[in-house]
Order: structure tokens, then C-alpha cells, then sequence
């Protein structure tokens, strides 16, 4: 019989992931026969633990916190969103021996905004909070889709006037600090701080959110983050958090390992009612 192929998600901390479950309800609902488990894998022992993985006959991996960065070092090749991007979640072996790098985040957060949320962004006012590794891995996948104008306020702001810098060339970008944000209003606003975590939130101005936006945490919880309650707060009718960014993240790794794109729908519903009846 010939042996299953195995997959898995390495980072630190990795005891919660939900991507076991994910790639294993995809596996199911797409009658394809793998294994994919989890891997506490620190920054350290990144390389090693990768190149054991492959020698030992692994298909595919994908890298979280704190490794993306490690990954996008580590593949031998990578996409064109990889390398925009830096960071990698999805090492996929090639038939050549060979390792190729994707991200995946960006697209998944696009596929969940348009498909699942009906939330246009061509045309539209965006502003994303935050500057780090996950804004990387969006901000193309976002110019793509031909937004009116797209701000990245952050804390540290050479952090976004930077990030606005590199991809400039892509479309309507800039970056500024909080402070700058006072009279001004955007369509949808993307929560990409890791203050969410932490209950906390960036200090955003009042009026911020244009009549009928839409609010959206990168971040997901088993409890509404700040952050979806401040969009509350703001009476949209849209305040959504990151799991179907998760599992839409999930399915394109699917696809670039198994050719095969599988349903997100049931699967996001699922771990929905799951998180409520908790
Ligand atoms: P990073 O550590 O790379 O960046 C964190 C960002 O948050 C920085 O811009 C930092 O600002 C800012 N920040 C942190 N604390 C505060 C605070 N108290 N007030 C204001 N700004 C703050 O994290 P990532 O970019 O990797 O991740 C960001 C979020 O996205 C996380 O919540 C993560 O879980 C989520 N995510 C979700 C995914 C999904 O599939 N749903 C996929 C990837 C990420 P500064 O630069 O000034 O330090």
C-alpha cells in the first residue's frame, strides 16, 4: 500500500491551531487521503525540522508565527505574492525535488471580503491598521482589486510610509500614523495590529467608518475581538473577524498541494457554530 501523504503546520505556539481540523474536513469533503498534523516548531530549530520534514517524505507544510519569514529564506523558489510579500505560509514539494514558497493570507482575506461578505473593494476607501507581517501579505492582493485609495496607519509610521513605499507602484497607497486619521472616513477598515490579542485597541477617531462600511479583524477569537466591537460600536452591519480569512488562507494551500480547491462555506460555518456554542 503505498504510504499517505503527510502535511503539517510548524510555529510557536501551535497547541490551538485549527488547521488540523481545516485541511482534514477538506480532506474528507474532497475524498483525498492524507495526514496533516500540527508542530510545535520554534525560530531555532526552523531549518531543521524543515529539512526532516521533507526527507522524510513530507508533501507540503505550512509555516505560522514566528516562522514565515524563515520559510520565505528557506524555499528554493517562490511565487510572485510570496515574494512581495517576504513571508511564506505554504512550502509545497515540487516534482523535481525542489521546494515552492506561497503566501496564501492575502488571497484568502480577499476571497472571504468578496465571496463569503459580499464586500466590494474596487473603487472603495481602505485603510488597514497595522504595518507588520500580515499587512505584507495583503496589501497586494488588496491593489489588486483596484481599491479608490488604500492608507496603512500604524504606531511606528515609518513602518507604514515604508510598506506604502514598495508597493506604490502597484496603486493608490500611503501611510501615515494614527493621529493623521482625525476628519477622515474609509469604506471598510482592516484591523492587521496584533492589539486585538491583547483586548486592546489602536486610538482611532470618531466618524472614521464611512455610513454603510464595513469593519474586519484579521484576528479571530472565540469571543467578538475589540476590535469587531468597536465596528459595532460604529453601527455597521458588517463587523467580522478573521476566521474565514483562516480557512480561505487554508483552501488555496489545499489547491497548490492537491490540485483540488475544496468548499470553505461548510467548513467556516462549522468552526462558527462551534466557537458559539462554546
Ligand atoms: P506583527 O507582529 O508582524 O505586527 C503587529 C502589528 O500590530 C504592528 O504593526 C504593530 O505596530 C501593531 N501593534 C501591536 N500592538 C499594538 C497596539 N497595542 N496598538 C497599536 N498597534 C499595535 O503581526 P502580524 O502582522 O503577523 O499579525 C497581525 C494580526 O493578524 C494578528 O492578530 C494575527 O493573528 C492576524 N493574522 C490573521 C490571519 C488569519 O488567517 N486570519 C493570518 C495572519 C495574521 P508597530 O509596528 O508599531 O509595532
Amino acid at each position: 500500500m503505498p504510504a499517505i501523504d503527510r502535511y503539517a503546520v510548524f510555529g510557536s505556539p501551535i497547541n490551538h491551531s485549527k488547521s488540523p481540523k481545516i485541511h482534514r474536513l477538506f480532506a474528507e469533503q474532497t475524498a483525498q487521503s492524507l495526514s496533516y498534523e500540527a508542530q510545535e516548531v520554534k525560530a531555532e530549530s526552523f531549518d531543521e525540522a524543515v529539512s526532516a520534514f521533507f526527507a522524510a517524505g513530507g508533501k507540503g507544510l505550512n509555516c505560522t508565527v514566528p516562522l514565515k519569514e524563515l520559510a520565505y529564506r528557506f524555499a528554493s523558489h517562490k511565487t510572485e505574492r510570496a515574494e512581495r510579500s517576504k513571508a511564506i505560509n505554504t512550502l509545497a514539494l515540487q516534482a523535481d525535488g525542489t521546494i515552492l514558497g506561497d503566501n496564501t493570507d492575502g488571497c484568502g482575506l480577499v476571497r472571504d471580503l468578496l465571496n463569503n461578505h459580499r464586500i466590494m473593494l474596487a473603487g472603495k476607501r481602505i485603510l488597514i491598521l497595522g504595518a507588520g507581517g500580515a499587512t505584507r501579505g495583503i496589501l497586494g492582493p488588496i491593489l489588486e482589486e483596484a481599491p479608490s485609495e488604500l492608507v496603512i496607519a500604524n504606531r511606528t509610521v515609518e513602518k507604514a510610509e515604508g510598506l506604502a513605499e514598495e508597493f506604490e507602484c502597484l496603486g493608490s497607497i500611503s501611510g501615515c500614523g494614527f493621529e493623521t486619521l482625525s476628519g477622515r472616513q474609509f469604506d471598510l477598515i482592516l484591523n492587521a495590529t496584533s492589539a486585538s490579542l491583547s483586548g486592546e485597541l489602536p486610538p482611532l477617531p470618531e466618524h472614521l467608518l464611512a455610513d454603510e462600511g464595513s469593519c474586519y479583524d484579521l484576528a479571530y477569537g472565540n469571543e467578538p475581538t475589540a476590535f469587531v466591537r468597536w465596528g459595532i460600536v460604529q453601527g455597521t452591519q458588517k463587523s467580522l473577524d478573521g476566521l474565514g480569512m483562516l480557512v480561505e488562507q487554508a483552501a488555496e494551500a489545499f489547491f497548490i498541494w492537491r490540485g483540488i480547491r475544496p468548499q470553505t462555506y461548510p467548513v467556516i460555518d462549522l468552526l462558527d457554530r462551534e466557537r458559539k456554542s462554546r
